[in-house]
């Protein structure tokens, strides 16, 4: 049995900040994670370049029951404090399109290094292969005990276990447990930022495009939401940035049970009335081909064979044969292809978690319990999640650092601060 003022219940992005904070502050810290290594999920960030946050981080990125949850914490430990705490651990950052931020040497490797390094400078002890199956609360201090009856004594806890989002990363929802067991309510949660499902007969010949396109979804026929980048066809369905950022609404409680359809533009730099303009302007100069191969250049290749069949065309007709209502059918399909959405990918393949502990039972300043003295929440655990662009980890980043400076100071007003 061991000791501590601060114990951290997983030592992913928010855990090993939140350790850091609190041992800067003073207390005897420990980072307990149920996986052999701590930050496997950090290590897989921004496809192995962690995006780890982002030059504007505006609360209209955040999502949840209360979003406003986030103001309190950001103003603790903004954007700007989030680079200038890791360039003083030593990382470069660059900025990339729509504001991403990046280490500058493109290793998430560096990020955990350099993590990892400061907690064991500071003398915070990581204690891995450690799943904290209960926790329990005696007056001035929780018991925590693992699934192999190790038990474990700390004055405050924060939990950092992240969601339900690639467990093959170490979170699988048990974080959820601890929290209801000790009397706090869970936002039903669903898997965000991943690829969505479609039901099409022609996925076949539409899988491994990439296009640029506006992606916008429907739900019983109302717009929902429109996003614009690169998508990628598959054999499931449909990726890319625009789509994950999507996909947060297919579980959601209120639509999950409406029918959705998603709409793609395959030149959204154009209008409709030009595209038609383009087409006839296309057809005319290259008159003499089949419509097949006067198609060839403007899409590819591999889509022209469905788009014509659902524009209704033969393609072997001669190009100036085409008539009014042909090019009119054909600008639909390529201006508005609409395919009906059956789902997303698993658990497995999301990014995030939607949902979580409920907000409304943290205080939105030291993020500890209303319900439990002494015990704090930070990361993806919390009802928050953020779109895909570095948000996630700037959540991570300010919350665990957050929590732990309040968990810390409240036990330790006297101790001598670590620099
Ligand atoms: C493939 C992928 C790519 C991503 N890319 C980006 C990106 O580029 N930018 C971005 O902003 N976000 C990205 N995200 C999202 C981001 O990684 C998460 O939002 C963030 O890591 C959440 O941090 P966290 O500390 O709250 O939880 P996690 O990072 O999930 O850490 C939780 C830790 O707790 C441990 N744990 C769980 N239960 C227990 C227990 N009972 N006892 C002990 N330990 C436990 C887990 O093993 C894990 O190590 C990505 C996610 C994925 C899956």
């Amino acid at each position: 049995m061991k000791e501590f003022d601060v114990i951290i219940i997983g030592g992913g992005a928010s855990g090993l900040i939140a350790a850091i904070s609190s041992s800067r502050k003073g207390a005897k810290t420990a980072v307990i994670e149920r996986l052999q290594r701590v930050g496997k999920k950090l290590l897989v960030t921004g496809n192995g370049r962690c995006n780890f946050s982002n030059a504007s981080l505006q609360r209209n990125k955040y999502h949840g029951t209360d979003p406003v949850f986030i103001q309190n914490v950001f103003e603790q430990f903004n954007g700007s404090q989030i680079l200038d705490f890791f360039h003083e651990l030593g990382i470069l950052s660059k900025e990339e399109e729509n504001g991403r931020i990046f280490p500058r040497c493109d290793q998430a490797g560096a990020v955990l290094d350099v993590l990892r390094y400061e907690c064991n400078r500071l003398g915070v002890d990581e204690l891995s292969s450690r799943e904290i199956s209960e926790i329990i609360q005696k007056k001035d201090k929780f018991i925590l005990k693992t699934a192999k009856n190790e038990e474990f004594h700390s004055k405050k806890v924060i939990i950092t276990t992240g969601g339900k989002a690639s467990p093959q990363f170490g979170s699988d929802g048990s974080g959820f447990a601890l929290a209801q067991k000790l009397g706090h309510t869970i936002i039903e949660p669903y898997p965000s930022l991943v690829q969505i499902k479609l039901d099409d007969e022609y996925l076949n010949h539409l899988k491994g495009i990439r296009s640029d396109a506006r992606a916008s979804l429907y739900s019983n026929e109302s717009l929902i939401d429109t996003q614009e980048g690169e998508i990628l066809f598959t054999e499931y369905g449909i990726s890319g940035i625009p789509i994950l950022q999507l996909s947060r609404y297919i579980h959601h409680p209120k639509l999950k049970d409406t029918s959705m359809e998603l709409h793609v533009d395959l030149f959204p730099e154009i209008s409709f009335h030009d595209m038609k303009k383009m087409l006839i302007d296309r057809f005319q100069t290259l008159s003499y081909k089949s419509v097949e191969h006067a198609m060839i250049g403007l899409i590819n290749k591999k889509m022209i064979h469905p788009t014509l069949t659902l524009a209704r065309i033969d393609k072997a007709k001669i190009s100036s044969e085409l008539n009014s209502t042909e090019i009119e059918n054909l600008a639909h399909q390529i201006k508005d292809r609409r395919f009906a959405v059956t789902g997303t990918l698993s658990w497995r393949d999301a990014q995030v978690t939607a949902g979580g502990v409920s907000t409304a039972e943290v205080n939105d300043r030291s993020l500890e319990s209303k319900l439990v003295p002494g015990l704090y929440f930070a990361g993806e655990l919390l009802d928050i999640h953020g779109d895909s662009g570095g948000y996630n980890l700037a959540w991570a980043w300010a919350s665990g650092y957050v929590a732990g400076m309040h968990a810390a100071k409240s036990i330790n007003g006297k101790k001598k601060i670590k620099k």
